[in-house]
């Protein structure tokens, strides 16, 4: 066989990933630089929930997005988002075609991010400085969150029913705050442990305040001046925390990662990287199909409860939608596709033992699908029809995406679930698809501008 040929049978027969950066056209490569700007000022204005909902909201409403309530009625054409609780938020545009042979084309993301959640009862002094008890939410490596600048933020309900936004610790001059751990000159004991027992829950406790009450001599003066700064600025006093919902995220900002800026390091990347694709590919482009950008809560405490997917208030929505538009929701559903739009690991080279290197998603070869998730034998796993995952294929190869398929880590290594189990409940055909993350649930992770820019792209080309 000469030369020739047999390069021929290769580029026919052989499959091999492409690194996003390498086959970009110059033209692609400045398109990709220019959209992770947009991207990490989303993350910086949006570092929890309730921030990502109103950033979305005010981003659909800047586009002529209006809000939708049940019972609105609906026409082609119009462009719409549905709120749900200031905690999730649907971002919407009613397409032509007829919606019971067309079905809904879903991207559904999360905009919650693993954290440390401040308790009921926080507040307490000791040792001449003030603290926040915490209780941590989402799985993360306790220790990775001590001795690094923290910021405050949520929502206090006060006693006559007000709510007053908290966001401390993110503009140049705010104070941060901190989880102390241990020095290494009395760490023997604690470094001798199990990593997961290294920094314990109950240790997770924020520093908030070390300045004792003037003219106040007796003990717990410092918790005292604290609450005092609080009255003054919010109007609140201790009792007001029981309806409270305040976290500690890390205060830092995103940043470009390296010499040539190819990667982006930022607190939650987990799953704002596909929530911002999802977001702006509905919010900028028209489509013929309609269309939903699901922004939701609590994928990473399980998807429970009223702002987690697995509420019906999701399907309601849908519901609410067809019989707007005429149409019988079952077969609505039943020709709907969702893509479950979530994070995945990528490929690390530091701790090559947990991966498979031939099913991994490396870093910059694109947004990653995973036919399947969870863990042990696939267990608690939507495992994608390959029909749907071959019907992806061609819509992604048609637009030219660069893309690539990703398993979480070895057989066996671990293993992690994403909302597309509970879409798929829904008769609706759902893949995982999403961006590579190196350090994944880290306060802060990296992922490259390739791939969110591919991502963007793929959810421009499942919208077509
Ligand atoms: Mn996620
Ligand atoms: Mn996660």
């Amino acid at each position: 066989m000469s030369e020739k040929s047999k390069k021929g049978l290769k580029d026919e027969l052989l499959y091999k990933k492409k690194n996003y950066y390498e086959v970009a056209s110059e033209e692609e490569r400045r398109q990709i630089f220019a959209y992770a700007e947009g991207y990490k000022a989303f993350l910086d204005a949006a570092k929890t929930e309730r921030e990502a909902c109103e950033v979305a909201v005010r981003l659909a409403a800047e586009r002529g997005f209006t809000e939708y309530r049940f019972g609105d009625a609906l026409h082609a054409g119009d462009k719409k988002y549905f709120v749900n609780r200031n905690k999730s938020v649907v971002v919407f545009r009613v397409g032509s075609r007829d919606l019971e042979e067309d079905g809904f084309r879903i991207i559904a993301s999360h905009i919650d991010a693993p954290r440390i959640d401040i308790k009921q009862n926080p507040l307490y002094e000791d040792g001449g400085m003030a603290f926040l008890k915490t209780h941590y939410y989402g799985g993360i490596k306790k220790y990775q969150w001590t001795a690094i600048p923290l910021a405050l933020h949520g929502a206090v309900i006060l006693k006559d029913g007000r709510k007053i936004d908290v966001r401390v610790g993110e503009e140049d001059g705010d104070p941060v705050f901190y989880i102390d751990d241990l020095l290494p000159h009395l760490g023997g004991e604690q470094m001798s442990g199990k990593a997961d027992k290294i920094v314990e829950g109950e240790q997770l406790n924020v520093l908030v305040g070390g300045l004792p009450m003037a003219e106040e001599d007796e003990s717990g003066s410092v918790k005292l001046n604290v609450l005092a700064l609080l009255k003054e600025k919010y109007g609140m006093c201790e009792e007001d925390f029981l309806s409270a919902e305040l976290s500690a995220v890390p205060a830092y900002h995103a940043r470009d990662v390296g010499f040539d800026r190819a990667l982006i390091g930022a607190y939650g990347h987990d799953d704002r990287v596909c929530a911002y694709p999802a977001l702006t590919a509905v919010l900028d482009h028209e489509s013929e199909h309609t269309v939903l950008a699901m922004l939701v809560d609590k994928e990473e405490i399980g998807s429970e409860g009223t702002t987690g997917i697995q509420c019906k208030v999701y399907e309601d929505l849908m519901e609410e939608i067809s019989l707007a538009r005429g149409a019988n929701f079952r077969k609505v559903r039943a020709h709907s596709k969702c893509l479950s739009s979530d994070v995945t690991a990528a490929y690390d080279p530091n701790f090559a033992g947990v991966y498979e290197k031939m099913n991994s998603a490396m870093i910059s070869c694109g947004t990653a699908m995973c036919k399947f998730t969870g863990a042990r034998g696939k267990s608690s796993s939507n495992d994608a029809n390959a029909e749907f995952v071959g019907e992806v294929r061609r819509m992604f190869a048609e637009a030219g995406v660069v893309w690539q398929t990703a398993e979480l880590g070895k057989v066996d290594a671990g293993g992690g679930g994403t909302v597309a189990k509970y879409v798929a409940n829904l008769n609706i055909d759902t893949v995982d698809l999403g961006v590579p993350v190196i350090s994944m649930h880290a306060p802060w992770e990296v992922v490259s501008k390739a791939d969110l820019y591919s991502n963007y792209r793929a959810f421009l080309a499942f919208m077509k």
